[in-house]
């Protein structure tokens, strides 16, 4: 089987090529039209010799997933379902603002975390993205959002990056590299549940990126209820595991707090996470819970955020409200989820 070329690093897609007797100015402009253009059909590389196309194709594949649909929001995110080559499907999030475009990608086809706000967690986890398709998903919003660029990665789509920590630190090594997209470590962020082994692996790996903790309650018999992860990696020892990332990194962690009505925001709920993060420099992305279907909990009313915005006004960090992008498409935090009906459907 040939190796999918978004899967190998830059600088040895250029080695591979050169020990085809092939020029590396050449493979550095083949690089250009993967990493710059995002174009992925060998033929309209036209300044690539008829010749050098063909090798190419003997030595790898350029697939990438297919966009199998897209929904656009009111508020014109963007949620493309992606089918993959053994026709799984993921789903990946486009975010415009500004002088933004924010890319949420998925780095697992299911979960197996169990989180229980997340839809994602219904579907059980099904298998770890390859490179190349995690790659893939840049690649295609790359080109989608042309002429402009991505210029926010966040892996808070389906799946938890740190259970396939190591095609995602291949891949983000690809999409930092020189020759290729030259991404900014510090406009990627990896959201996780908490897994503290992969926490420490990722602060020593070398490779940059900022952390997105999804913490959503600081009181340790509910947080366990949220979140199973918390029974295997308990508040304090997950709280050693960021100090650790703080360090070796410098960037500060955020942590996400899911808002769910008599669940997690009333006053005990404030003064547990005030205490846990009063010993760390951190940031609070407060988030309104998104309903989901087959959960009966219910969405937030603005008077119940803003009264939980304000009284969280005592815990002395930066806290700030994450508006809720795309919730009418069903893409917005804890709503993707590519069923395998959905996979029969089409
Ligand atoms: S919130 Fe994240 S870690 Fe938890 S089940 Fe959903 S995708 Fe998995």
């Amino acid at each position: 089987m040939l190796t999918n070329i978004f899967s190998e690093n830059p600088t040895k897609v250029v080695s591979d090529i050169e020990a085809l007797g092939i020029p590396k100015y050449k493979a550095k402009q083949l690089l250009k039209w993967l990493y710059i253009h995002f174009e992925s059909n060998p033929d309209a590389m036209t300044d690539l010799s008829k010749k050098m196309r063909d090798e190419l194709v003997q030595l790898y594949s350029f697939s990438l997933p297919e966009i199998a649909e897209t929904r656009t929001s009111v508020d014109r995110s963007s949620k493309y379902k992606l089918k993959l080559a053994d026709g799984n499907f993921v789903e990946m999030v486009i975010i415009p603002a500004a002088k933004k475009n924010t890319l949420c990608i998925s780095s697992q086809v299911g979960c197996a975390r169990n989180c229980s706000f997340c839809a994602t967690a219904q579907m059980g986890l099904i298998r770890n993205l390859e490179i190349s398709e995690i790659v893939g998903q840049v690649v295609l919003a790359g080109k989608l959002v042309k002429p402009n660029r991505i210029t926010n990665i966040v892996f808070m789509g389906m799946g938890e990056p740190l259970d396939n920590i190591d095609n995602v630190l291949s891949a983000l090594e690809i999409l930092q590299a020189e020759d290729g997209i030259s991404f900014s470590p510090r406009r990627t962020t990896i959201s996780t549940c908490g897994i503290v082994p992969a926490i420490i692996k990722l602060a020593n790996s070398g490779i940059r990126t900022k952390l997105a903790v999804s913490l959503n309650s600081a009181i340790e018999t509910k947080r366990t209820e949220l979140m199973p992860i918390n029974e295997t990696y308990p508040l304090e020892e997950l709280k050693k595991a960021l100090i650790y990332f703080r360090k070796k990194t410098s960037f500060k962690v955020t942590f996400e707090y899911i808002m769910i009505p008599e669940v997690n925001m009333a006053w005990e709920d404030i003064n547990a996470l005030k205490k846990y993060v009063s010993d760390l420099s951190c940031k609070i992305n407060l988030i309104p819970w998104n309903p989901v279907s087959g959960i009966a909990w219910t969405a937030p009313r603005n008077s119940h955020i803003d009264m939980f915005l304000t009284n969280s006004q005592v815990i002395n960090q930066t806290i700030t409200l994450r508006k809720s992008r795309g919730s009418d498409i069903l893409g917005a935090c804890g709503q993707l989820a590519a069923t395998q009906s959905q996979k029969e459907s089409l």
